[in-house]
């Protein structure tokens, strides 16, 4: 019978690349990296609880997709290349169809961006999934929440509302007859980090962050850091045409949009003279960008649709008081 170690060997350490900062892996009691000449190393972490952030029956490939592109998505919005990752798996028991599939989607995702697995830990208990990723960014390079100014646009990349709905679909047994429900339920956990455009925003964002509360939650994220107010425009907030079937009206595949977490998008604020450069950048990275706004100097978020007022209120999460209208 195969036991912990054998599963540490069999299916997590020694199958990877090896990057050459890393001086030890996995297999001592710490990895030892090695962090490169006038860089911060920028460091985060999520976790997945079953029942909590997915039903236990979830598909792992989706899973240890969904757990990576998390972090890596917190890595984009600071502008970071990613480059070490510690995974700690809690699972109710050793099912080696489940981690196969699991370590293959997860090395997968891991390759592609060049991120090495260094270490972790493998406990028995409900299953849950906690990874720990972690980037360097140049310093004074690194964006953060707090630069946005009154004139910048407000961009957003990609499009939004899929996540939410996709879990809709999954949840709830009357949507699981809309159209693309099931494409919608593959988004909710397949989503892409956006690496490539975080680093080209690097030189011209004044402030950023991914979607992962929604849209409305994140964007007032950065008007409080940056101590400022907006205007969006809710019309111009970029909808996948499969939202829009799978929606029974527009207002509702606009609802989706503004709240929606674990989108995984990045919302940034720019100032007007870098519009052109930054557009640019981005098509390089083939990372599709729409303006949906702009910053003001007067507190507050308000929301328009087609130039007229639209009502909306703030939903976020909080785990331990539920669903909140804030
Ligand atoms: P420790 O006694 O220091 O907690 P463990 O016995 O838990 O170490 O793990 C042995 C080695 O295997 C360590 O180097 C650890 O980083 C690695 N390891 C354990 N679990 C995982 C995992 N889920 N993914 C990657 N590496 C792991
Ligand atoms: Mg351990």
């Amino acid at each position: 019978m195969l036991g912990e170690f054998d599963l540490i060997e069999k299916y997590l350490v020694g199958k990877q690349r090896q990057r050459k900062d890393v001086a030890l892996a996995a297999g001592d009691d710490c990895a030892l990296v090695i962090p490169p000449k006038d860089c911060h190393i920028a460091v985060t972490t999520d976790t997945l609880v079953a029942g909590t952030h997915f039903l236990p029956d979830a598909n792992p490939a989706w899973l240890a997709h969904k757990a990576l592109a998390a972090n890596l998505s917190d890595l984009a919005a600071m502008g970071a290349t990613p480059t070490w990752a510690s995974l700690a798996l809690t699972l109710p028991k050793l099912d080696e169809p489940w981690l196969a599939a699991f370590c293959q989607a997860f090395f997968e995702l891991a390759d592609y961006y060049d991120i090495q697995l260094i270490g972790g830990d493998t406990t028995k208990g409900p299953l849950a999934i906690t990874l720990t990723v972690q980037g360097v960014v140049g310093k004074e390079q690194a964006l953060t929440r707090h630069g946005a100014e009154p004139g910048d646009w407000i961009y957003v990349t990609g499009h939004l509302g899929d996540s939410q709905a996709g879990l809709d679909a999954i949840l709830k047994p009357e949507c699981q007859s809309e159209p693309f429900a099931e494409h919608l339920e593959r988004q909710h956990f397949m989503r892409t980090p956006r690496i490539l455009a975080g680093q080209a925003l690097t030189r011209y964002a004044t402030a950023a962050i991914d979607i992962s509360d929604g849209l409305l939650a994140d964007l007032s994220h950065i008007l409080t850091r940056s101590e400022v107010g907006a205007l969006l425009n809710v019309e111009q907030i970029p909808l996948s045409s499969e939202l829009q079937e799978f929606c029974q009206s527009t207002e509702q595949a606009y609802q989706y949009a503004l709240n929606s977490g674990e989108e995984y998008e990045l919302c940034f604020t720019l100032p007007d003279y870098h519009r052109e450069q930054l557009e640019q950048a981005l098509a390089h990275t083939a990372t599709p960008v729409t303006c949906i706004g702009q910053i003001r100097g007067q507190a507050g978020l308000e929301c328009r649709w087609n130039d007229q007022p639209f009502a909306h209120s703030i939903q976020g999460f909080d785990h331990f008081k539920g669903h909140v209208d804030e």
